[in-house]
């Protein structure tokens, strides 16, 4: 009996010894599998595949990436990017994509969980994290200066994933930054001589940052995302305001009903006129080609009319 009882012991032993060495073996090759799956995900042409939220990083991100990226602008033409939420095709695109590019937790707050999901293979990249002068307001690549930071961390992400092509991109980023000094230059001299030194937006909040920059007063009728609910005494208010200081226009925001900038062109017969914050673009504007400083060099000319500048 005892005997038998000793060869069991001895048997389960060697089972657990050998169910230990097959567990070892399954992590080791776990951890093979891993490093065989870290390679990026490229197109067949071997360009790095590249997801992006917003219409702007989408616009950085090809213009850094040039022929070395296939990028893909994830928001649908012509919606609403606050109100945007990644189906799950979408997510499956974000997957499988090498780098993705959002501008920050506050603006897409979907992004970080699906960025919890990502496998090694993805680089999920924030450009804008940490740039936010105010906590709530997201809009940072209307601040130019701001926006140049975000294309030195597309840049960056890059040149860290495709080392061998560093100077390619880094040399992208630099045109780029350039035109986008240009812009800001523009925008500085052409705001500086006007009649009037405040617009207001019948829209969401999305020009405070462009606003400080060039010493202009804004104000809008919703905040930094747009509300649901109308808030007809603050519509009100900023309809007295223009009208009393005889604002000639009142904005109103792409992609979405004018109806609260009408509202105050009813109250204060100031008349409307589109700006383009550039959070998305529509169907017919991809198709043409429209870029984020084509965006921009509009949105000065129609800012320079509405303030009567010389
Ligand atoms: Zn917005």
């Amino acid at each position: 009996m005892k005997i038998k009882q000793k060869k069991i012991i001895y048997l389960v032993g060697l089972a657990l010894i050998v169910a230990a060495l097959i567990l070892l073996l399954f992590i080791k090759d776990k951890k093979v599998n891993k490093i065989v799956d870290n390679t990026p995900f490229r197109s067949e042409q071997g360009r790095l595949i590249v997801t992006t939220s917003l219409f702007p990083i989408y616009d950085f991100a090809k213009i850094i990436g040039g022929d070395k990226a296939q990028v893909f602008l994830i928001l649908p033409p012509g919606s609403e990017a606050h109100a945007y939420v990644p189906s799950n095709q979408d997510k499956e695109t974000i997957k499988n994509s090498a780098l993705f590019f959002y501008t920050s937790d506050l603006m897409e707050s979907w992004a970080p969980s699906l960025v919890s999901e990502l496998s090694v293979k993805t680089k999920a990249v924030a450009t804008a994290n940490n740039l936010n002068d105010s906590s709530l307001d997201p809009h940072v690549w209307l601040d130019f200066s701001k926006a140049s930071l975000m294309v030195d961390n597309i840049a960056n992400a890059y040149k860290a994933l495709d080392p061998q092509n560093a100077s390619y991109y880094e040399q992208n980023a630099n045109n780029y930054k350039q035109q986008l000094a240009k812009l800001d230059t523009d925008f500085a001299t052409g705001l500086k001589d006007c009649q009037f030194h405040e617009f207001v937006s019948g829209g969401h909040m999305t020009f405070a940052y462009l606003a400080k920059r060039y010493n202009l007063k804004y104000q809008a009728a919703e905040g930094f995302i747009p509300n649901a609910k109308i808030d007809t005494d603050r519509v009100l208010k900023l309809s007295k305001e223009i009208k009393d200081s005889k604002q000639p226009y009142v904005y109103y925001e792409e992609l979405v009903m004018p109806y609260l900038a009408e509202l105050i062109h009813q109250e204060s017969s100031a008349r409307i006129m589109p700006l383009n914050s550039a959070h998305n673009i529509a169907k017919f504007d991809i198709e043409s080609g429209i870029t984020f400083i084509g965006l921009m060099e509009s949105d000065l000319k129609i800012l320079r009319m509405g303030l009567v500048c010389r």
